[in-house]
Parts: structure tokens; C-alpha cells; sequence
């Protein structure tokens, strides 16, 4: 059966809730472990079911969002999820009263269970308005941003659009339109303190009304972190610092040399090749016939999954009108079918689309013999893991895409990595910060982000813009806003990744493949640090964990010249 085959039917909320009513009574007056496991079942089968009409409500308006049936079916989504959520509560709290608790764990895994703790723990009915706020204050900051009209040489542009053009080989315009991005923060820079100072005050009252110290604690359940904590976070941050940030300094050095510039300023980051970044070869056809081709030669169990993706019609990949932008990886349960949805625009990222997003789609196939759908896949930092890994798994077959130009698009993939993870890290620490201190006036704040800016990002030379000197980079950062605590997951899974890059490319270890497959069929049934223990991989939160890998991508880069980087 093929994707546009597969069946989507408007649930019966009324018989939902009887359903979801009934399953929980019979968790709740189970007299053994197995008739309690049995009514686990059955809400897990009409999870599963919900989610299955859900998701293909979801992708098939994505696809084409003109579509009305698929819109009315849309918003029927929006406005019943809070009630499935409602059950859904109601269901994890007869789990964790149940006198079959351990019985049932050992069927639904641990991290579920430590999931359902938390989700209880960061709930309570009396924060309700608190949440409504903080939502609201979200959609502000999007909105606000989304807003942006920015005009250029008689054109106008959105944030986004206007980034395009940092990557211009002509200085003045790389500098122009960045000072333009920076002038639609400062203009609004009023608006901005305000969002994020509410937000900030109203996450702390959040946390105080659940009897927490501080927002960190709700931070961490809420991403669930389930066997790390903020100590740990620190150790890997002194690392960072230690070994990534001279790197990073390195590779920004050689750029500028590359591009003919002595004096690196904040605009020329963005331009790492005069003539150009690694363009993959061919139509969207051909980029896909190759990927089929990578993962045949790859592995049995890779051929056997891109053959259920092409043959289903998984996979929705090219532009085309009414199509929604961006892109995703997602699961339809009942159908045991990844899907896959992305917007190929010629660059290397429709490259990127089948090896990262195939690797979350990978995983989940491989862990589609879970029962229970909370752990189908892994938390945030684990399921990166899987997708940045397969991107330099698939490393041996680049030139199927790229061509001569594969010395530089290994060049770029490996060397963005590295300067991203100092980035990535300064976002968290700020926002330990942040939410330390939480009456810092937003002054102060932009001190705080400036102070810690120098230390993770010393290359960066505003050349006199004062918005960014006063340390407003950050608000452009949309995480910081929406999602507290978030960032640094895919800076974690990055350093797990360059372990697999490392073991694959460079010490063709012949168990990395099996490590890899493991994990992926795991899913979700391990936390953060069991997963690392399985993959054989460093945790990144030992000290000196960086060190040997750190030093290889740094020989690895130094081996590529300059030369190799021009395009022939
Ligand atoms: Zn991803």
C-alpha cells in the first residue's frame, strides 16, 4: 500500500473518550500485572490509532495547504489535541499509582515512566494561566519577527530573505544588510525587552508556584533530562571552551585568509568560499537515485528501509505550489511508515535532507517493533544523535553527489560542526544565567550575554555596531524565547556524531556500523547517557571527553588545502 492509500478517518471524540475512560479504569482496577499490562494496550492502541489519523492530517496539509478538506481537518486537530492531552494525563497518573507500577514498567520501559513523572511534576492546574501567558508572550516574539519588512535596493524583505545576501562576495552588501537586520532590533528593541522580561518573570513564577528554586529545575523536566543535570552541563561547557573555541578560532583564521581579508569582521562569517559553497550535481530525480544507491551499498538493513521509503512514496521532497515550507522527518504509527517532507532549493541541504532526516527516519524504522509510542523515539539530544551521525556515515558516498566539489562539502560539514558547538553552548549558559537571576533588568542581561559572548565567540568583531556591541545578538535567537533549555541537545548529539565520524572515517573501526544500528533500534527505551554507554561513545560530560576527537577533526581539516577548496 502506498502512502496516498493510507486511510484517514475523523475520529468519534464521544467514543474516544469512552474508549480512553474505560482503558484507564481497567489500568486503575487491574487485580494483576497482566490485566494491567492489557489495559496499558488498550490505550496504547488507540494511541496509536489518533496519532496515525493526526499525522496524516498533518503531512497531507503540509503538502498542500490550499487543500480545505485537509484544513478543516486541521483545525478539528488543533482544537481536540488539549482534550487527547487531558486523557493522556490522566492515563500516566493511574500508571504511577498503579500497584502494578513495576510490572508495567519493565513493558512500557523506564524513561516512560521517568517522562511521566515528569510531565506531572511541571503540571498543576493553578499554572494554567501562567502557561497561557507564556505562550502568548511566544507567538508575540514570532510574530514580531515575522513582522520584519526590510527594504533593500527597492525590494522588500523578511529576516530570512535578507540573510541570503550575507553570503555576498561583495563586502559593502554583506555589511549593508546585516546593519539593516541589526537596525530592525534595535528599532525594536523596546518590544523585544519587554517580551522576554515578562517571559522571563513569568517562567520564574511558574517555577516557585510548582515549589522549585528556579526556572532551570522546570527546564530540565521539561526537556527531560533524565540522567544529567546542570553540574554535568558545566563540565562540558569547560570543555567546550577548552578544546573547541581554539579550533573554531583556527578555522575562522583560515577563512579570512581564504576570502582575502585580514581583519575578519562579524559580516564576513558568513562567507566561507569566494567562488561559492558545494552545490550538489543533478535534478532532485538524480539526488534521489543516488541516495538510494548510498544506502543500498551501505547496509542490508539501510537498502531494505530507502526501499519501503521509495516504494510507499515516504518521501515528499521537491517545491512545488501550495507546499508548506521547510522540513521534517515524522512517524505514522499504525502504518509503521517514516515520512519524510522537505523543499530541495539547489543547495547542499536537499543533500542533507537524505542523510540527516533520513536518519531520524532510519531510526525510527528500525525501533518500529516498540509497542509503546512515548518511546518510539529517543529525547531531543538522543534522536540528533542518530541524524548527525548518518550525515557522516554517508561521508564514502559524497561524490555521488558533490562531484569534485566533495573535498569542500566534507570541508564545510565538518568545520560548521565545530564553530557551531561554541555557539550552541553560549545560548545554554546565558540562559542558566537568565533564569539564575531573574530580576536582571534587560540591561544587564545584554552585559551578561556580551561578557559570556567573548569568552565562546571571541572571533566575533562587530566593526562599531552598537546594538550588537551592547550584547543583542541573542535575541535573534528564537529558542531563547520559545524553547528554554533546548539548544544545547543539538550541540550534544553534534559531539556524539563526530565520535561516529571518527570511528567511520578515520579509524574504520568495523563495530561502529553495529553501535549505530543498535541504538537506532532502541528508540527511546534508554536515556541520554545509556545511549552514549551503548553506542561505545564518550559521554560528553567527562572531562577530556573532547580531547582525542577534537584533535583528530583538527588534523583532518589542516590535511585538507586550500586548493582542494576551489572550485575546479
Ligand atoms: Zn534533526
Amino acid at each position: 500500500m502506498k502512502f496516498n492509500q493510507y486511510e484517514y478517518q475523523r475520529p468519534d471524540m464521544e467514543q474516544v473518550e469512552v474508549n480512553y475512560t474505560n482503558s484507564i479504569a481497567a489500568v486503575q482496577s487491574a487485580t494483576s500485572s497482566e490485566e494491567a499490562i492489557e489495559a496499558v494496550k488498550q490505550v496504547q492502541s488507540l494511541q496509536k490509532s489518533l496519532d496515525t489519523q493526526n499525522q496524516l492530517v498533518g503531512i497531507r496539509h503540509s503538502i498542500d495547504t490550499r487543500d480545505t478538506f485537509y484544513e478543516e481537518e486541521s483545525a478539528f486537530w488543533d482544537e481536540n489535541s488539549p482534550l487527547i492531552e487531558k486523557w493522556q494525563n490522566e492515563y500516566y497518573q493511574a500508571i504511577l499509582t498503579s500497584d502494578y507500577l513495576e510490572a508495567i514498567t519493565e513493558y512500557v520501559s523506564k524513561p516512560f515512566i521517568q517522562m511521566a513523572e515528569n510531565s506531572m511534576k511541571v503540571f498543576d492546574p493553578k499554572i494554567i494561566p501562567l502557561l497561557q501567558t507564556e505562550n502568548k508572550l511566544s507567538t508575540e516574539y514570532s510574530k514580531l519577527l515575522a513582522s520584519a519588512a526590510i527594504e533593500y535596493k527597492g525590494e522588500t524583505y523578511n529576516l530570512s530573505g535578507l540573510a541570503a545576501f550575507q553570503q555576498s562576495i561583495d563586502r559593502d552588501e554583506r555589511k549593508a544588510v546585516t546593519q539593516l537586520s541589526s537596525n530592525f532590533f534595535s528599532d525594536n528593541l523596546d518590544e523585544l525587552d519587554r517580551i522576554y522580561d515578562e517571559l522571563v518573570k513569568t517562567r520564574n513564577q511558574i517555577a516557585l508556584e510548582l515549589g522549585f528554586k528556579d526556572f532551570i529545575e522546570v527546564g530540565y523536566l521539561r526537556m527531560n533530562r533524565l540522567d544529567y543535570n546542570r553540574e554535568d552541563v558545566e563540565v562540558y561547557r569547560q570543555e567546550v571552551l577548552k578544546h573547541v573555541v581554539p579550533l573554531s578560532e583556527e578555522i575562522f583564521k583560515r577563512q579570512a585568509k581564504r576570502i582575502g581579508i585580514e581583519d575578519l569582521k562579524y559580516y564576513d562569517l558568513n562567507l566561507e568560499y569566494v567562488d561559492g559553497n558545494a552545490k550538489p550535481i543533478g535534478t532532485p530525480e538524480e539526488i534521489v537515485q543516488s541516495g538510494v544507491k548510498m544506502y543500498h551499498e551501505l547496509s542490508p538493513e539501510t537498502g531494505e528501509f530507502i526501499d519501503f521509503m521509495v516504494e510507499k512514496e515516504l518521501l515528499d521532497l521537491v517545491t512545488k505550489p501550495g507546499k508548506q515550507g521547510g522540513g521534517y522527518c515524522t512517524y505514522i504509527p499504525d502504518y509503521k511508515s517514516p515520512y519524510i517532507f522537505s523543499n530541495f532549493n539547489g543547495t547542499s541541504g536537499d543533500v542533507d535532507v537524505l542523510t540527516h532526516e533520513a536518519g531520524h527516519a532510519f531510526q525510527v524504522y528500525q525501533s518500529r517493533w516498540i509497542e509503546t509510542p512515548e518511546v518510539i523515539w529517543p529525547t531531543f539530544e538522543s534522536c540528533e544523535i542518530h541524524s548527525m551521525s548518518m550525515e557522516f556515515i554517508a561521508w564514502p558516498w559524497m561524490e555521488l553527489f558533490f562531484g569534485d566539489q566533495t573535498d569542500k562539502y566534507k570541508y564545510s560539514h565538518l568545520a560548521s560542526g565545530v564553530t557551531f558547538l561554541p555557539y550552541g553552548v553560549l545560548v545554554d549558559h546565558f540562559q542558566h544565567e537568565v533564569y539564575e537571576k531573574p530580576n536582571m533588568t534587560p540591561e544587564e542581561r545584554r552585559q551578561t550575554w556580551r561578557k559570556l559572548e567573548k569568552m565562546y565567540n571571541p572571533w566575533k568583531d562587530y566593526d562599531g555596531d552598537t546594538y550588537f556591541e551592547n550584547g543583542g545578538f541573542w535575541m535573534k535567537q528564537g529558542h531563547i524565547f520559545a524553547s528554554p533549555f533546548y539548544y544545547i541537545d543539538y550541540t550534544l548529539a553534534q559531539v556524539c556524531a563526530f565520535q561516529f565520524w571518527k570511528r567511520t572515517q578515520i579509524d574504520q573501526d568495523e563495530t561502529a556500523w553495529e553501535d549505530y544500528l543498535n541504538i537506532c533500534r532502541l528508540g527511546g527505551t534508554q536515556s541520554f547517557l545509556q545511549i552514549v554507554e551503548t553506542a561505545n561513545l564518550k559521554s560528553p560530560f567527562e572531562e577530556g571527553s573532547l580531547t582525542a576527537v577534537i584533535e583528530t577533526i583538527r588534523e583532518y581539516l589542516n590535511g585538507i588545502s586550500d586548493e582542494a577548496l576551489q572550485t575546479k
